[in-house]
């Protein structure tokens, strides 16, 4: 059978994979994206995505840099100005406003469908990048000069660089004999939208409880998007319960901050983890997102360090195409590992502090936590250094779409 020859193939047309083929778009390379799971059509009409993403500035720079912001803000995003954070074993509380530093919005409340759907619509406008979709990769061998691929349904592929962009169960990964650090954190987050008594005021709130955080997030149409991380037995239950009993428990456990809870939609769950990859290239391999590391939602920002990995894994695949250099070299590779790999486990760390720090039932660190919080809101200069850092506008080597 013949096969079909790329430069590069993506496997996984996720949030993090379609936009590294976008980045790809309207160069030299010959780019291939397949994604396993078929599209869905959006409508106006089409109810709000159970998953929705806090994107940062920076994020949103990589959005526009592709051409692919555009399809976002003609379905729906909705800004989110300020921030607010307490601890609910104490008097801890942080609120950031984005007028305070001079800007106009702190980032978007996105769902993860659109900004998926809008990337691979853009996509498969490039003439150098191919969508396979529905198209799972089945297998894949690395050879000296190429990769030799399998899909699903018998086609078979091959390419110069194959990239696992595949979530964090990563085929290619294991593929590529790369191990993953990292434990559960015996927590799932309930995830659902709801209606609220009172506006949400484009604000992001956080509270955190003993069993985990609460996030409730402002959406476009004045709904909230919610992320309740907490232990695996209250999850099932808060899935498990009517709505009616949900929505009070729900209100109870947010101090009743907006007031009660108008209405709640379908419920799902997702089990929470920690993992990094060991290596994050191979000889002919790379890996991006959430096959590299997977982060608490804690700090919302798992999708905006994945968007980091493929605008500077596309930055250095350019360099070594302007360079005539193999573009599955390993030593082409490792910039890209050097550059992302530090910066993600820094991020990781500080995640999983956070995690940790606000997890513990122990009396002098909830009082250490709560005077950190209060000090850290009364020190503008730290707090805004902290907001820019989050918004991807300050803080480690950005790749140019992200600038
Ligand atoms: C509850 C929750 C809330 C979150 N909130 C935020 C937030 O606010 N902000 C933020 O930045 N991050 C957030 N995250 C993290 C974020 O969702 C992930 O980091 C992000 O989805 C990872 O994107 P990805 O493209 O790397 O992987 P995935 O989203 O897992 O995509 C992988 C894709 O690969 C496809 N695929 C897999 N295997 C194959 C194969 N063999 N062949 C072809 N295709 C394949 C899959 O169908 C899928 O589409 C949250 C996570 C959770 C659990």
């Amino acid at each position: 059978m013949e096969r079909d020859g790329y430069d590069v193939v993506i496997a996984g047309g996720g949030i993090v994979g379609a936009a590294l083929a976008c980045a790809l778009g309207d160069s030299s390379l010959r780019v291939a994206l397949l994604e396993g799971t078929p599209l869905e059509r959006i409508q106006p009409g089409t109810e709000i995505d159970l998953r929705v993403s806090a994107i940062s500035r920076a994020s949103q720079r990589i959005f526009a840099a592709v051409g692919a912001w555009d399809g976002m803000t003609a379905w729906r995003v909705g800004p989110f100005r300020e921030m607010d954070v307490w601890d609910a074993g104490g008097s801890g509380h942080i609120h950031f406003d984005s007028a305070a530093i001079g800007e106009p919005l702190l980032g978007w409340i996105i769902e993860n469908r659109i900004i998926q759907t809008a990337l691979l619509e853009r996509a498969r406008q490039f003439p150098n990048v191919e969508l396979y979709c529905p198209a799972t990769l089945g297998l894949a061998s690395v050879r000296e000069t190429e990769v030799h691929m399998q899909l699903g349904d018998g086609r078979e592929l091959c390419a110069h660089l194959l990239v696992g962009a595949d979530g964090s169960n990563s085929r290619v990964r294991h593929w590529a004999g790369v191990d993953t650090g990292g434990w559960g954190y015996d927590q799932k987050a309930v995830v659902t939208t709801v209606g609220t008594e009172k506006p949400h005021e484009e604000t992001a709130w956080q509270r955190f409880l003993p069993t985990g955080p609460l996030a409730f997030l402002p959406l476009h149409d004045g709904h909230c998007s919610i992320v309740w991380s907490t232990t695996p037995a209250q999850a099932d239950h808060l899935l498990a319960i009517e709505g009616d009993a949900f929505a009070l428990e729900l209100a109870e456990a947010f101090e009743w901050r907006l007031g009660r809870i108008t209405e709640v939609g379908a419920r799902g769950a997702f089990p929470l983890r920690l993992q990094h990859a060991h290596a994050y290239v191979k000889p002919r391999i790379a890996l991006v997102g959430d096959a590299a590391h997977v982060v608490h939602p804690l700090a919302g920002q798992g999708v905006n360090l994945g968007l980091l990995d493929a605008a500077a894994l596309a930055e250095v695949l350019q360099g070594a195409i302007a360079a005539r250099q193999d573009i599955g070299a390993f030593k082409v590779l490792r910039r890209y590992e050097r550059w992302r790999k530090g910066d993600n486990l820094l991020m990781l760390g500080i995640f999983d502090g956070f995690k940790r720090l606000f997890g513990s039932p122990l009396p002098p660190v909830r009082l250490l936590r709560n005077l950190g919080l209060n000090l850290t809101d009364a020190t503008e200069p730290v707090k805004n250094l902290l907001a820019r850092r989050a918004m991807g506008l300050a803080g480690g080597d950005l790749p140019r779409l992200a600038r």
